[in-house]
């Protein structure tokens, strides 16, 4: 089997969903499994009308007016998807009486939008001659834990995900399943985060022992840097589930970062390809990748926060970062980049919500600061270490755009070598990086 996801850009209107079908049919004989997200918007459409239904304003009009221009757009009785319109109406009503969404709502309500666009490409690719079916992917085995807004399956879930798929899909039929949402044992509705349906695909690749895992997005494959900051950044045809990892997690937008764990348990490669441009070969990602080139990519990741503690006792003092990183994790601070010296430590995060209560808390330990709007900047490739000199061209080409960098982290795997700088220097920085390393 090859899995083929779609991305919500991908289906985001008819023509797009055509071109979609297109490339199926050229894969129909790979015994294909389609995933799709909502169209494009429709989630954030759920969200905005369920956090308005809590304040007193139940009003489904604008996702059903998007949802109803789809299905005219296909040539579709625009009818057809009311029955979930009708239940969306009905939650909110709920949501308004009780003012209030819980994060289980919130996922229900979230559901609707992958749950309606499967139905619509079904539709499509059934009359365009492609003989295929909707299904909720928590029909065919997708169970997860209860963390709702960022459930993941249960261990194990593969040996009912494949018995599923074999009774429940019909021979010559092809599944077109709903990235993002699961259920938990309970019959809970639950979603695996937002842009989370590339790792459905991979989930559902691991559960199937699908072939290979098409990820089909609106950009060639992975590139050396964003394009929206880099005119003439370029694709890369192969890297390592260990490099593309990498990129995800430091803010490479192509991938979820949870994407390739599914894959890299059961060594399923992952491609990344264009469906605006779907004879270009994108990116494929496995085991081993393959670029020659010493620097593969330049992620960025902008809105960050930087934690300084300063302490004299840290000074011969063992288990300090103990005690710090225990508090870390009791408030749930995701770190990122850590950098250490004799009487202090900072690390960077994610912006943090419960930016007073870490503060406090921290304070139990030496002085901090807080530092926010900070740009984790991440130059990945294969094995930098071994690269003399990159250093002097990364730092050169900061410099001369007068460019303030903050901390620095090169890992010992060294696959990675990330740098600070402030959200204000990104737009010069990863030009002038990119021009330094591949020009
Ligand atoms: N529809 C979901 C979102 O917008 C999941 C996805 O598109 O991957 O976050
Ligand atoms: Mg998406």
């Amino acid at each position: 089997m090859l899995v083929m996801k779609f991305g919500g850009s991908s289906l985001a209107n008819g023509q797009q969903i055509q071109k979609a079908c297109e490339i199926v049919k050229s894969r129909r004989d790979r015994q294909p499994v389609v995933v799709c997200s909502a169209h494009k918007g429709v989630t954030d459409m759920l969200i905005n009308a369920a956090r308005a239904a809590a304040a007193g304003e139940p009003d489904a009009s604008k996702i059903t007016e998007r949802q109803r221009g789809v299905l005219r757009e296909l040539g579709a009785d625009e009818w057809m998807l009311d029955p979930y319109l009708r239940e969306i109406e009905d939650l909110l009503r709920g949501i308004s009486l009780v003012r209030e969404v819980s994060p289980r709502v919130l996922d229900h309500m979230q559901s609707f939008g992958e749950r309606m666009s499967c139905r619509a490409v079904a539709f499509h690719f059934t009359r365009a001659g492609l003989k295929a079916e909707a299904y909720d992917a928590f029909e065919l085995g997708f169970i997860t834990d209860d963390h709702f807004g960022q459930a993941r399956p249960v261990k194990g879930y593969e040996a009912g995900m494949k018995a599923a798929f074999a009774h429940k899909v019909p021979a010559g039929v092809i599944p077109v399943v709903t990235g993002f949402i699961g259920k938990t044992e309970r019959g809970e509705i639950t979603t695996v985060g937002r842009n989370g349906s590339d790792f459905s695909a991979t989930v559902i690749a691991a559960g199937v022992d699908a072939v290979e895992c098409e990820i089909w997005t609106d950009t060639d494959g992975v590139m050396t840097a964003d394009p929206n900051l880099v005119k003439d950044a370029r694709n890369i045809p192969t890297m390592s589930f260990a490099e593309a990892s990498e990129l995800a997690l430091y803010g490479g937008r192509v991938l979820h970062p949870s994407t390739l764990l599914p894959a890299v348990k059961k060594n399923i490669p992952v491609r990344v390809l264009n469906t605006n441009h779907p004879e270009h070969p994108g990116t494929v990602i496995t085991e081993k990748g393959g670029v020659e080139t010493p620097v593969t990519s330049i992620a960025h990741k902008s809105g960050q926060a930087v934690l300084t503690i300063e302490s004299a006792v840290m000074l011969g003092q063992p288990g300090f970062l103990a005690r710090v990183f225990d508090v870390l994790g009791r408030l749930k601070v995701d770190v990122d980049m850590i950098s250490t010296s004799e009487v202090t430590v900072s690390i960077t995060c994610a912006p943090i919500t419960n930016l007073v209560e870490v503060k406090e808390a921290l304070e139990q330990h030496g002085r901090v600061t807080i530092a926010e709007k900070k740009s984790l900047l991440c130059i990945v490739g294969k094995d930098l270490k071994a690269q003399a000199g990159l250093g002097a061209k990364i730092f050169g080409a900061l410099s001369q755009e007068q460019i303030n960098v903050e901390m620095i982290s090169h890992g010992a795997k060294a696959i990675n070598l990330s740098l600070l700088v402030d959200d204000q220097d990104v737009r010069r920085a990863v030009p002038a990086l990119h021009r330094a390393l591949f020009s």
